[in-house]
């Protein structure tokens, strides 16, 4: 590299540079001052000459400490809150809702599941096997769409054991009890609705056996619905427990009764999932004080008209399109300045923002509304955010590695000896004779010898 080139590539990298003065004001060895490098024309070699043992745990240090790199493991009181979907209109950057808690213990749990946030899972390296118990918020397509996937690719993926749905009864309106509208209800429609999926997959064992310690395991393509009353809180309001972790749950308004909002519980530990709502006084009644409040925001009316129809005040057209937008928020969502309010109630350790589309021209806006109210920690989510908090610890923010060509994890924990045999035995079992005579008969032989 002669001089000019290096002047021109140092003014172009200030950040390489700024760093590595950085790390020689440390006293890495191998080198000088900066000048020394320079002259050394060492400038741009790695911070820690080649050779230098402390390599490794450095650049391993460094990158646990920036990215999340799946999967990492978690101590024994930790948490870890991932973010798979922070908007509702699903797009590229940003599936429709779903968070993922882990805990310590080893147990983990999804809140909603929306459009497109499956391929978030995957990509983050959680097993449908690890998606076991599911806590929908309400029943909105945006929370709900992608248990029919999951559902139907469980057992194949050696989920053997039911599902776990839990969530809201429907709504009770001044007198009239709507029970087709819960969470139990929804789970039969949706087996109903994977009839011929579920006979279709049941080439393969999807069932365990029966033993004396598990007399009734229940097969991978039973769903088991836990329904509560949507307007129950406080201590009637328990959606989980077990020895480590309780999940409680609480109203929350949203266009029709039958949403709530989720506290989870581990070690002294607490994060606040709200679904979506308008802000409503449970929330600071159950969220005052909690490590992580993770609260919906909505964006201002006016810009979902400008971005969504290129509309703007004088436009024809513009006040019939602001007027719907605006009922939509008064409907059902939390305001920017509401939801700093609801922040500034609360005090959480971390509050997150999420079911929000988050674009450059809108961040800053946005956020000037919010501190109008709130000046705490605050965080925006988007997808693969991600949380780690522990006790008497700083909460640890980070963004995952997320590859494109994510492979599905699949890992099967049972031999064949304990699960029931599959339904249908044979390739050709569930196919009827006007089929089989339009397979020719050297490939029915077909994948056996394949290579051939
Ligand atoms: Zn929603
Ligand atoms: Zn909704």
């Amino acid at each position: 590299m002669d001089d000019l080139t290096r002047k021109q590539f140092l003014a172009a990298s200030g950040a390489t540079a700024g760093a590595l003065w950085a790390a020689n004001a440390m006293g890495v060895p191998g080198f000088g001052s900066p000048d020394q490098a320079m002259a050394a024309g060492k400038a741009f070699d790695p911070v820690v000459p080649p050779g230098d043992p402390t390599l490794p745990q450095i650049a391993d240090k460094l990158m646990h400490n920036n990215w999340y790199i799946p999967v990492e493991p978690l101590a024994e009181d930790e948490i870890r809150v991932s973010f798979m979907g922070t908007a509702f209109v699903p797009r590229i950057a940003q599936a429709a809702n779903s968070v993922f808690i882990e805990v310590g213990s080893g147990q983990s749990f999804v809140f909603d599941l929306g459009m497109g946030t499956l391929t978030k899972y995957q990509a983050m390296g959680v097993p449908y096997t690890r998606m076991q118990h599911l806590f929908i918020t309400h029943l909105h397509a945006d929370h709900m769409s992608d248990l029919t996937a999951l559902y139907c690719f469980g057992p194949p993926h050696g989920r053997v054991t039911p599902m776990h749905v839990y969530g809201p009864s429907g709504p009770k309106l001044n007198g009239a009890v709507y029970d087709k509208e819960g969470t139990e209800a929804f789970c039969e429609a949706l087996y109903a609705m994977c009839a011929w999926h579920r006979e279709a997959f049941s080439f393969l064992p999807t069932d365990l056996k029966p033993t004396t310690e598990n007399p009734n395991p229940g097969g991978g393509y039973d769903i088991v619905a836990h329904e509560f009353d949507y307007r129950a809180e406080g201590a009637d309001a328990i959606a989980y427990q077990d020895d480590d972790v309780t999940i409680t749950h609480f109203p929350a308004a949203h266009d029709r009764d039958g949403s709530v909002s989720y506290k989870l519980e581990f070690k002294g530990q607490s994060v606040v999932f709200s679904g979506d709502t308008k802000p409503t006084t449970w929330l600071p009644k159950y969220s005052k004080g909690v490590d992580v409040l993770i609260h919906e925001m909505a964006l201002t009316p006016q810009t979902w008209v400008e971005h969504q129809s290129d509309l703007y005040p004088g436009d024809d057209g513009y006040s019939t399109n602001l007027a719907g937008s605006m009922e939509v928020q008064a409907n059902s969502h939390t305001p920017e300045k509401g939801f700093g309010q609801i922040m500034a109630k609360c005090e959480p350790r971390l509050g997150v923002i999420t079911h929000c589309h988050f674009n450059q021209d809108c961040f800053i806006p946005a956020m000037d509304a919010v501190r109008k109210q709130y000046d705490g920690p605050l965080a925006w989510a988007i997808d693969g955010m991600v949380i780690n908090l522990r006790p008497g610890q700083d909460i640890k923010q980070r963004m995952s590695l997320m590859p494109d060509f994510a492979w599905d994890l699949m890992i099967a924990q049972y031999s064949s000896d304990e699960l029931e045999p599959a339904k249908y035995k044979g390739p050709f079992a569930q196919y009827s004779d006007y089929t089989m005579e339009h397979i020719p008969a050297e490939w029915k032989k077909w994948p056996a010898d394949n290579a051939e």
